[in-house]
């Protein structure tokens, strides 16, 4: 089922089975001659199917078809391979999250081996590793085959029927996230950069050190546009972006106080650290959580720990295989 949320753009409800996110919203910039389509669903049948239920019912199977892709993650661009083999399809991404696709279509689950071992070295349990390794949608069912990607950069605009859409790129949650605005009426195509009701996640990422604070920046960089409505790339669409992003920011600073806290006086790793944050959330606390939650959540305690480094508040020390962090300390007699 498609529905308009401003003229010419319309949400797909994507399913994302065995995921915790359960759906992905698609978006049809609907045009003549060539449609925009922004994000495509995992590489499985219940994606596929509903996307292409979609696309049917809005028409733009018969015409022509291009891509955007915010950003690499399988849940976005599992289905993209597939679309581009459609004759003339353009499928446009940031630049490293574009190479990224290009890589993860070609190597399959084998990609993500730099992540896996960073994340060993954050202290990440072998066997929860290889479980989500192994099940994850996430990291199973991603895009496959050759395809190519058109880099976009900062500032380029994409001219679907009425829609204007200028690039901005986010990063933060992966390295080369791009968003799309239209500037015009205010429209944010923000794939996984901000969401109404849950804070973005920073993960790990081998080539990009401290992914938070990189985040940060690109909220500042955000900040200052008139956006009046956010099609997200999961969960409800809202239009106080600016309250939204006021609140992710300092949603951040006290979860980055909160690991300092439960950091003490001691010297832990990323994985250690991570039950102890998530201890009181409701629903059950961490033992309830799923495989690929517990693996997020750790991901996401190592960027606050490189956040609070970079920030010259914690250290770190690598000792047979293991990254341990402790707090800085300016007194004497500590060092
Ligand atoms: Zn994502």
């Amino acid at each position: 089922m498609t529905e308009e949320f401003a003229p010419g753009i319309y949400r797909m409800e994507i399913p994302l089975p065995r995921t915790a996110l359960r759906t992905l919203n698609a978006y049809l910039v609907r045009a003549a001659p060539r449609n925009l389509l922004v994000d495509t669903g995992l590489n499985l049948p219940e994606s596929r199917d509903a996307l292409y239920a979609g696309l049917a019912e809005l028409g733009a199977l018969e015409g022509g078809l291009d891509i955007f892709l915010t950003h690499m993650h399988a849940d976005h661009s599992g289905l993209a391979a597939e679309l581009a083999a459609r004759p003339e399809t353009t499928v446009y991404a940031g630049a490293e999250d574009g190479a990224a696709v290009i890589r993860l279509a070609a190597e399959g689950p084998a990609f993500w081996r730099g992540v896996l071992d960073g994340m060993a070295r954050h202290g990440c349990p072998e066997l929860l590793m290889r479980t989500v390794a192994t099940t994850h949608p996430g990291m199973i069912a991603g895009p496959v085959g050759d395809v190519a990607v058109d880099f976009v950069n900062e500032g380029d605009i994409l001219r679907y029927g009425a829609a204007s859409l200028r690039v901005l790129l986010v990063p933060g949650h992966t390295p080369g996230h791009a968003a799309l605005f239209d500037e015009a009426r205010g429209i944010l195509l923000s794939g996984d950069f901000i969401f109404a009701d849950v804070s973005t996640t920073t993960p790990y990422q081998p080539n990009m050190p401290d992914p938070l604070g990189v985040f940060l920046s690109s909220l500042d960089s955000v900040r200052a546009c008139d956006i009046r409505l956010v099609l997200p790339g999961h969960g409800r669409i809202f239009s106080d972006a600016r309250a939204r992003m006021d609140a992710l920011r300092a949603g951040r600073a006290r979860r980055l106080e909160d690991t300092l806290r439960l950091l003490g006086d001691s010297e832990a790793t990323a994985a250690e650290l991570t039950p102890l944050l998530h201890r009181s959330r409701s629903g059950g606390g961490w033992e309830s959580y799923m495989p690929s939650q517990q693996w997020f959540a750790i991901q996401d305690t190592a960027a606050f720990l490189e956040r609070l480094e970079a920030e010259g508040r914690v250290v770190r020390a690598e000792k047979d295989g293991l990254i341990r962090f402790r707090r800085q300390c300016f007194l004497a007699a500590c060092r």
